[in-house]
């Protein structure tokens, strides 16, 4: 159904991608919290404490399709406020939530909001020392170019990280998890967020995902270098790493 191998299934993509996030804005963060039983809070733990940012002004960082801003507020607040960073997302309904919990948190002045293609930013070579991106990867229609983007507008020396849904490796879990996502997860977009649709697509967007490898595989044809994976909760989602060296 959602195929995208000519222009005009990946431009249906992403249009059914962008209307998904407009719709669930408002409740993205407590949808996070129901569907993921709060797991996606340790998680991105995991992957600001492997991304370690030093405590140094001037280090500059990139979170890709960055929504609300959960990955890059933890990454400023791990630099002890010193990192500035970008958040780039195609979807200004998810930027305006994250630009208002930045005020909030007082982290306005550590970050930019901007409105941007993952497959195309508008950014210059080299201007980053790392580039994140969690649960965006898969929702991007070619992977491959937003992956090229990454080693485009990373430093040498830069750092990629990439936490997303992937192959659970464990017996009795992926069953678990199965009924999890193809049962719970619609119903609970049914109830809370009256969008069952929109929960489906989420969904069906991370069985289509390639796995730990196959993505591995795809992050080294980019260009990276020293590309290693961790997994997390026996494989639900897994946190990819290479360097542009
Ligand atoms: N990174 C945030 C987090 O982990 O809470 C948000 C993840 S949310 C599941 C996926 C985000 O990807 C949405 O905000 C959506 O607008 C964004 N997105 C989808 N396609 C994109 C694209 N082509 N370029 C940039 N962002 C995109």
């Amino acid at each position: 159904a959602y195929g995208f191998s000519t222009v005009t299934g990946r431009e249906e993509k992403q249009a059914r991608v962008n209307e998904v996030f407009h719709r669930v804005a408002e409740r993205y963060d407590l949808m996070n919290d129901l569907m993921s039983g709060g797991l996606h809070r340790l998680w991105k733990g995991a992957m600001v404490s492997w991304l370690a940012p030093p405590h140094r002004a001037g280090w500059r960082f990139i979170d890709v399709a960055g929504g609300t801003g959960d990955v890059a507020f933890r990454i400023v607040e791990a630099s002890r406020r010193s990192a500035s960073g970008t958040v780039l997302d195609i979807n200004a309904s998810m930027l305006g939530v994250g630009a208002e919990r930045a005020v909030k948190r007082g982290l306005q002045d550590n970050l930019v909001f901007v409105e941007g293609n993952a497959e195309k930013l508008a950014l210059p070579d080299a201007s980053f020392d790392a580039y994140t991106i969690a649960f965006g990867i898969r929702n991007v229609p070619r992977i491959d170019l937003a992956l090229a983007e990454a080693y485009r507008v990373l430093k040498p020396g830069g750092r990629f990280l990439c936490l997303e849904f992937s192959e659970v490796d464990m017996p009795v879990l992926d069953k678990v998890y199965e009924a999890w996502s193809f049962k719970a997860i619609p119903r609970i977009g049914e109830v809370v967020a009256r969008d069952r649709e929109s929960y489906e697509y989420l969904v069906e967007s991370i069985r289509r995902f390639p796995n730990q490898e196959n993505f591995a595989a795809a992050i080294r044809a980019a260009g990276f270098e020293r590309v290693t994976y961790r997994n997390l909760s026996g494989g639900i989602a897994a946190i990819h790493s290479g360097w542009k060296l």
